[in-house]
C-alpha cells in the first residue's frame, strides 16, 4: 500500500530530512546538538528553530542564515529545513524503523579527534552500515589542537587557514591517523573538500562544537547530501509514514505516543493502528499535540492542539489503550476502505525477527529494553559467538514485578546465572527492584547498551569463573599414574604415595581407580606436592607426592600391599559427568593428548565393565 503511495510523490516538493547523532560517549554528541539548535534569530517564532515532540526542527532561514560564510549566499536549498533527533547517540533512537527502512535519513557519525575511533565509534558505524543509512563524520574538538586560534563559528577550512603552522600539523598528524583507522574498518574517508569521489568515500567534516567552527559545514554538507544522493527518499509522499518514539503517560491525558511523522497528514479522531508487545493495538486519535513555541516551553502541560498535521514533524498522539505499544514500530493509519486485518499483521511485521529470537526451550536471561530497535540490538549481541547466551523472554517498558518472577523460573529449570534481567533504558519499579533481592534475580540496567554488555560480560565470566572452581571440585581430569615402591608413606585412610604421572594431567578432586583389579576406587586425589611444595595441578612426566582420601567406607578400607601395590596402574574414574564439566569449563586445559587419554580411558572402561559411560 505504502509501495503504491510512493508513486504519488511530488518531486517538487521535498520534506525535510531526519537527522541522528550517533558515536562514542563523550564525543560531542550532545554538544554539537546543542550548537545546531542555537539560532541568531531573535524571536523564535519568526521562523526560527523550534523545538518538537522527541526532534528539533531547523528552518531553512536558519540554516541559510549559519551557512552564509560558507557558500556567500550562493546556495540552492531545496528542503524546508532539516529535523534532529532529540537524543544524541541513544541506540534506542537510532535503530527506528518505519515500514521497513530505517527512520533516520541521514546520520552524524561523531569522532574525538583526540582519541580516533572507539568500540561505540565502530558499533554506530556497523548499524549505520546494516541500516544503509548514509552519514557524515564530524571529527570534533579540533579546538582542542595545542595553540588553537578560536575562529567562532567560521567555516572548517577557513579557520584552518588562520592557524599556526604548528596547530595546523597536529591536526593533519591526528586526521592521518583517524584515516588509517577507518580504512581498518574498511571504510574510505575524506575531508569533505577534498573528497574525491562522494559515492565511495565517506566526508569528514572538522568540527568544534565548543567554538562552532566547521558548524556551517556539517549543515551544508548535510543538505547537500540530501538533496543531491536521497532526492527521491525525500520526496513528500501523501501517505502516512509514522514511528513511534516512546510511549509515555501523561497525567491527565491518558496514554500517548510521541511519534515522528515522517510523511503524510495525520487527523483527529483517525483510526491507527500499532503493534503492541501482545498484539496490534487498534484505537482513534483523542488528540494530536505538539509543544508550545519555544519560549513557552517551561509552562508545563501546556501543548498546543491540532485538527491536523503533516510531516515531517514530532507529535505527541493520545489515544486509549497504548499502554503495550512497541517504541520503534511503524503507526498506521485505517482509512475506511482498509482491511483492518492486514494492517494490524503489517504492524507486527516489524516485530517478527524479534519474538524468533526466544529461545524455545525456555531457558535463557530476560531481556528489556525502550523500543525494539535497542532491543533488536540487545538480542544481536546476545546472539553473537563471542556471547552465544539464549534468551527465555523479552519485553518492552518498565521492569515490573511480572517480569522479575519470569526471570526467577531460571533458578527451578537449575540455570541460575539466567536468573537475570538485563533493561536497556527503562525503569524499574521499586516493588520489582524487592522482589529482584527476594527471589535473586539479578536486574542489570544500563543506558548506554555498551554499558550493559560490560557489566553482563564481566557477570558471565565470574559465573562461569565460580562454576569452574565449583566444578573442579568434582571434575576427573585424565591421567595414568605409577606408584613409586620405595614412596609409599602411609598405606591406608589416606593413601599417601610417590607417583609418577605417565600420562595426562594429575588434578587435586580426581577420582583414582584400579582397573587390573575390577576398577576398585580408592578415592579422590586430596593434595599433591611437587618439590615440597603444594601444587593443585601436575602433568605428564612429573613426580609428586600424593594423598589420596577415601569418601566411602569401603574406600578406607582399601590397603597398599593387599588390594593392590605398585605393578598397578592408577588411572583417574572416567564418567559421563566428568566429561560433560570437562568439556564446558576446562577445555582449554587440555591439550589434544589429553582428550585422546579421556577417550581411551572411556573405552577400557567400557570394554572392561560392558558398561557405556
Ligand atoms: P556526548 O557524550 O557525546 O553527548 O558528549 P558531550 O556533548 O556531553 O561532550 C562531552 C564533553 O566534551 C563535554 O565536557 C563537552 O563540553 C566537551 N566537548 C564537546 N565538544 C567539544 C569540542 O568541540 N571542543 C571541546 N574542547 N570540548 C568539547
Amino acid at each position: 500500500r505504502f509501495e503504491l503511495a510512493k508513486a504519488k510523490r511530488s518531486p517538487s516538493k521535498l520534506r525535510c530530512p531526519i537527522i541522528c547523532i550517533m558515536g562514542h560517549v563523550d564525543t560531542g554528541k550532545t554538544k554539537i546538538l546543542d550548537n545546531i539548535r542555537r539560532t541568531n534569530v531573535q524571536d523564535g517564532e519568526a521562523g526560527g528553530i523550534t523545538q518538537q515532540i522527541g526532534a528539533t526542527f531547523i528552518p531553512k532561514e536558519s540554516l541559510l542564515e549559519r551557512t552564509a560564510q560558507l557558500n556567500k549566499g550562493e546556495w540552492d536549498l531545496r528542503v524546508p529545513g532539516l529535523l534532529v533527533i532529540d537524543t544524541p547517540g541513544h541506540e534506542s533512537f537510532t535503530n527506528l524503523r518505519s515500514r521497513g527502512s530505517s527512520l533516520c535519513d541521514l546520520a552524524i557519525l561523531v569522532v574525538d579527534i583526540m582519541h580516533g575511533l572507539e568500540p561505540q565509534t565502530i558499533e554506530s558505524l556497523n548499524m549505520l552500515r546494516s541500516r544503509k543509512t548514509p552519514f557524515v563524520i564530524a571529527l570534533n574538538k579540533i579546538d582542542r589542537m595545542y595553540d588553537w586560534t578560536e575562529n567562532t563559528n567560521f567555516p572548517t577550512q577557513e579557520t584552518l587557514s588562520l592557524q599556526k603552522d604548528h596547530a595546523r600539523r597536529e591536526f593533519q598528524d591526528r586526521y592521518d591517523k583517524i584515516v588509517i583507522e577507518f580504512a581498518e574498518q574498511g571504510l574510505n574517508v575524506a575531508k569533505y573538500w577534498e573528497n574525491p569521489d562522494p559515492r565511495t568515500f565517506i566526508n569528514i567534516i572538522p568540527t568544534s562544537a565548543i567554538t562552532g567552527e566547521g558548524m556551517p559545514d556539517i549543515l551544508q554538507t548535510l543538505v547537500d547530501l540530501c538533496q543531491n544522493r536521497m532526492n527521491e527518499r525525500i520526496q513528500y509522499v501523501p501517505a502516512v509514514q509514522c514511528t513511534v518514539l516512546e510511549v509515555k503517560m501523561i497525567e491527565g491525558l491518558g496514554t500517548s505516543v510521541d511519534v515522528i511523522l515522517i510523511n503524510g497528514k495525520l487527523k483527529e479522531g483517525q483510526t491507527i493502528v500499532v503493534a503492541g508487545l501482545e498484539g496490534a493495538i487498534t484505537t482513534q486519535i483523542r488528540a494530536l499535540l505538539t509543544p508550545q513555541p519555544m519560549r513557552e516551553m517551561r509552562v508545563k502541560g501546556s501543548y498546543i492542539h491540532h485538527k491536523e498535521i503533516e510531516g515531517a514533524q514530532g507529535i505527541k498522539i493520545v489515544a486509549t489503550g497504548l499502554e503495550k505499544a512497541v517504541a520503534g514500530t511503524s503507526l498506521l493509519v485505517l482509512d475506511p476502505e482498509d482491511d483492518e486485518m492486514e494492517l494490524r499483521e503489517e504492524v507486527l511485521s516489524d516485530m517478527k525477527g524479534v519474538l524468533a529470537r526466544v529461545d524455545k526451550s525456555g531457558e535463557g536471561v530476560y531481556v528489556q529494553a525502550s523500543t525494539l530497535g535497542s532491543l533488536e540490538a540487545l538480542l544481536e549481541f546476545l546472539k553473537s559467538d563471542a556471547v552465544k547466551i539464549p534468551v527465555a523472554g523479552i519485553a518492552i517498558g518498565p521492569v515490573n514485578k511480572r517480569d522479575v518472577m519470569g526471570a526467577s523460573v531460571m533458578h527451578e529449570r537449575k540455570k541460575p546465572e539466567y536468573a537475570t534481567i538485563l533493561a536497556f533504558d527503562v525503569p524499574v519499579t521499586k516493588e520489582a527492584h524487592a522482589m529482584g533481592e527476594e527471589l535473586n534475580v539479578r536486574i542489570f540496567t544500563a543506558d548506554i547498551i555498551y554499558h550493559l554488555f560490560d557489566q553482563f560480560t564481566a557477570y558471565m565470566e565470574k559465573v562461569k569463573a565460580d562454576k569452574r572452581e565449583a566444578a573442579s571440585q568434582h571434575v576427573n581430569f585424565p591421567c595414568i599414574l605409577q606408584i613409586m615402591p620405595n614412596c609409599v608413606f602411609n598405606k591406608r585412610d589416606p593413601i599417601v604415595v610417590g607417583v609418577d604421572i605417565v600420562k595426562g594431567v594429575a588434578r587435586v578432586g580426581t577420582q583414582i581407580c584400579i582397573p587390573s583389579q575390577g576398577y576398585i576406587d580408592i578415592g579422590k586425589i586430596a593434595s599433591m606436592e611437587l618439590n615440597h611444595k603444594e601444587v593443585k595441578k601436575a602433568t605428564a612426566g612429573q613426580s609428586v607426592a600424593m594423598k589420596i582420601e577415601p569418601r566411602t567406607p569401603s574406600e578406607s578400607s582399601r590397603l597398599y600391599g593387599r588390594h593392590f601395590d605398585h605393578k598397578d596402574q592408577l588411572v583417574s574414574r572416567m564418567t559421563r559427568e566428568s566429561i560433560d564439566m570437562l568439556k564446558e569449563s576446562f577445555r582449554e586445559e587440555l591439550t589434544k593428548d589429553d582428550w585422546r587419554l579421556v577417550v581411551a580411558l572411556k573405552t577400557q572402561y567400557e570394554k572392561a565393565t560392558g558398561e557405556t559411560i
